[in-house]
């Protein structure tokens, strides 16, 4: 809204309002609106796509031929307009016909036309149309116009909202309503279950766009803001309370989103253009979106959720819509339905009533992921539509394992779910009645089954399973859920804890993983990294600043105090970065001496064996280091330069390879023959085929996901260890692309239980 001085904004929202109240049937005030806004973007054509049974029509047009009004019709995804409805963003291009996506619909007379900037059309988060301007110059459309568009579908969609959806009968709906549907996702963490979707942003949709007042919105906004604050306050104050830590660090980055300065710019700037308080609230959270989905870095668009939440918490507030759903309004059997959501949300609800998450976004990497996995919530996302197709009360089958949720199912799903529960329960009753006793083979060989943990919520599963310690304690998951940087009280603290909950049972606490793609808010990143899993991370950023990597080990220490301590450290590529890390540690260890603080009763030091490099200097390492513990997942990722995040590369290499069953036999037996104890706690350890395979090559340790302990367990007792040794012996010298068809035959000839 360049051009028009300071007040323009204002003077077009209430023209548009006044169009929109004005006498005439919807379509007639449709065809004026064109009108105005092709007038005011200086555009010769203006249209108005809307949704209607699914797929997007022209509904009025200034510019194309009239004709082809309520003719042209263009299926979501297709066509220039078609993508801007699908990605829910807007597009401005100065020559829209070299664009992959364009399809020419000669009907509409669109030919003279080279540039072309449109706007999603979203009523309550749901896309309903596209608002589209064409020029026949080769137009460069400004951030400002684009701006100004988004601000004017926003009133539009007020309209197709109200006396619009009353005309037309199935405008502004896909046409899915109330019919069975089925939609893959990615699986995030498996289980399966059955519930009531419950919106976890009951949609809120604004019913006024245009302002009256614009002081009385500016003074709106700031009441909801100070409410909004002590809101968070109230939060924190609670967590603070509670014993959990987690949910308290994250907190603490809310309370400094709830008092950002640039934030409260933007929303008090969209309320001076003439937005109503919660239109601004939505405008810039539409703009958050946007920006959130270019955003390659995890971290950064893990905090721009935070940042959503919030403004959903604000919205609520304006619309005095409560500031939670309460305990009270969530059904027990709970299938909660989001665009995404950071962990904080997700600990805000009572998480016994949650059955399963459904995520339109979400990442396995994602924070609330790693907590649902923590708490044993199913979760599914990247579910196209999602949002679109589910509405609050629906009922929901979400199949976890295979990333599948069923939305109001059929006779047919309901049967297929009724039939896996009942064979998942009967698996973990038979799960839970091992939960005591040792995993011992048939042939009498005692296995160690350790956990794979990284939350304070995970530390329960040692009980719950029975696993005999933790193998791998991912320090790094609670630095990352923090704004800042723990100090060194905190971190003790939190040692402490993770300590007193193990009990008798051992921890290996694993020094800080973090750069690369984990990165911290709080640390300067200096260059961006081309292959961040190769980049500057774990020992290396911590060898580069070891005051982090002090701190670290000063809590662990004091945190045991007269308990044993075991320590080990990630991405060790040769002997001499074990040697500056140990180095480090010994001057911690001094120190605490000369402190006279009592340290731990004992003290084991090690490291990760997860850079291939490290694997040929095993001569050289071994007699420095107390134990080692092979990580498969980064092992693997750099023997096969093969990115395991990468789901196209997720079955090319297998783990059950004779090059990758090699390696580890040869870790192993080097380890033997200098009496190092030796475990392996990448993602392999829990399935039950690849954990046989690495028990019959050697290893009586592995650690992983406390979902795995039972049938790993269930597999050890049926399996006759000298049987498959033998069986082993000559197999890594196979040319086969995976030994996993030949080790399953085994199993199944010698009654395993994989
Ligand atoms: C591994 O690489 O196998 C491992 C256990 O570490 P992480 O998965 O945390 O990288
Ligand atoms: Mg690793």
């Amino acid at each position: 809204m360049n051009a028009a001085g300071p007040s323009g904004p204002r003077i077009l929202l209430r023209r548009l309002r006044e169009v929109m109240a004005g006498p005439g049937d919807a379509q007639a005030r449709m065809d004026q609106l064109v009108t105005v806004i092709a007038a005011n973007m200086v555009a010769e054509v203006c249209s108005i796509y809307l949704l209607r049974d699914g797929v997007l029509e022209l509904f009025a047009t200034e510019g194309l031929k009239r004709s082809a009004v309520h003719q042209t019709v263009l299926r979501v995804g297709e066509g220039l307009v078609g993508q801007i409805a699908q990605l829910a963003k807007p597009m401005a291009l100065s020559e829209a016909r070299s664009h992959p996506n364009f399809a020419a619909r000669p009907e509409t007379g669109e030919e003279d036309y080279h540039s072309l900037m449109g706007v999603p059309v979203l009523r309550g988060g749901r896309v309903v149309g596209v608002l589209v301007v064409q020029n026949k110059t080769n137009r460069d459309y400004l951030s400002d116009e684009i701006e100004a568009m988004q601000t004017i579908a926003m009133v539009l969609a007020e309209m197709v909202g109200g006396a619009l959806q009353e005309e037309v009968p199935g405008v502004g709906t896909i046409g899915s309503d109330g019919l069975p549907m089925r939609l893959a996702g990615l699986a995030l963490n498996d289980g399966l279950a059955r519930g009531v979707a419950v919106l976890h942003e009951p949609r809120i949709v604004v019913e006024q766009h245009v302002a009256d007042d614009v002081d009385d919105e500016a003074a709106r906004l700031n009441t909801a803001i100070a409410e909004l604050r002590t809101q968070v306050d109230g939060m924190l104050q609670a967590a603070i309370a509670e014993p959990s830590g987690e949910s308290r660090d994250i907190l603490e980055t809310y309370r400094m989103f709830a008092h950002d300065k640039g934030w409260m710019a933007r929303m008090h700037e969209a309320v001076q253009s003439g937005l109503t308080a919660e239109a601004a609230v939505e405008r810039v959270q539409v703009e958050n979106r946007a920006r959130m989905s270019e955003i390659g870095d995890a971290y950064l668009r893990e905090r721009l959720h935070d940042l959503e939440d919030l403004s959903n918490r604000l919205m609520r507030h304006l619309t005095n819509n409560g500031g939670q759903l309460s305990d009270g309004d969530l059904p027990d059997q709970a299938v909660v339905v989001a665009w995404n959501m950071g962990p904080a949300e997700l600990l805000d609800y009572d998480v016994n009533r949650i059955k399963a998450l459904v995520l339109e976004e979400g990442s396995p990497t994602s924070h609330v992921a790693i907590v649902a996995r923590a708490l044993q919530i199913p979760v599914i996302g990247r579910l196209d539509q999602l949002l679109e197709v589910v509405d609050s009360g629906d009922d929901l089958v979400v199949d976890g394992d295979n990333g599948q949720l069923f939305v109001r199912p059929g006779a047919d799903a309901l049967e297929a779910f009724g039939a896996n529960l009942e064979l998942r329960q009967a698996k973990a009753a038979q799960y839970a009645a091992l939960r005591d006793q040792p995993a011992v083979s048939k042939d009498g060989t005692r296995i160690h089954l350790n956990l794979n943990a990284g939350l304070l919520a995970d530390l329960p599963h040692l009980d719950e399973t029975g696993a005999d310690g933790i193998g791998l304690y991912r320090t790094e998951l609670h630095f990352m859920v923090r704004a800042t940087l723990p100090t060194v009280s905190m971190q003790t603290e939190f040692y402490s804890r993770v300590l007193d909950q193990a009990g008798d049972r051992p921890v290996v606490f694993r020094t800080l993983d973090v750069g690369g793609d984990k990165m911290l808010p709080y640390l300067t990143r200096y260059d961006d990294e081309q292959n961040p899993a190769m980049g500057w991370r774990a020992i290396r950023l911590s060898l580069d600043r070891p005051v982090l990597l002090r701190m670290q080990i000063r809590a662990l220490l004091k945190a045991a105090e007269g308990r044993p301590l075991a320590i080990m450290f990630p991405m060790i590529a040769e002997v001499s970065e074990f040697v500056a890390a140990r180095a480090l540690l010994d001057r911690e260890v001094e120190r605490q001496s000369r402190m006279g603080e009592e340290g731990p009763s004992s003290l084991r030091v090690g490291t990760m064996l997860e850079v291939p490099s490290l694997a040929w200097q095993l001569s050289a390492l071994l007699p420095l280091v107390d134990f080692i513990s092979i990580g498969s997942n980064d092992l693997m990722q750099f023997l096969f330069a093969s990115d395991r995040g990468n789901p196209r590369l997720a079955n090319r290499y297998d783990e059950l390879s004779p090059s990758a069953l090699s390696i580890v036999r040869d870790i192993v037996q080097n380890c033997a023959a200098a009496a190092v104890p030796v475990s392996l706690c990448g993602e392999a350890a829990g399935r039950p085929v690849d954990a046989m395979a690495l028990i019959g090559l050697g290893l009586r340790s592995i650690s992983m996901g406390a979902a795995s302990i039972g049938p790993v367990k269930m597999m050890v007792k049926s399996l006759d260890l000298p049987a498959l040794q033998e069986f082993m012996t000559n197999i890594y010298e196979s040319p086969e692309h995976s030994l996993r068809d030949a080790l399953t035959q085994f199993a199944e000839n010698h009654d395993v239980a994989i």
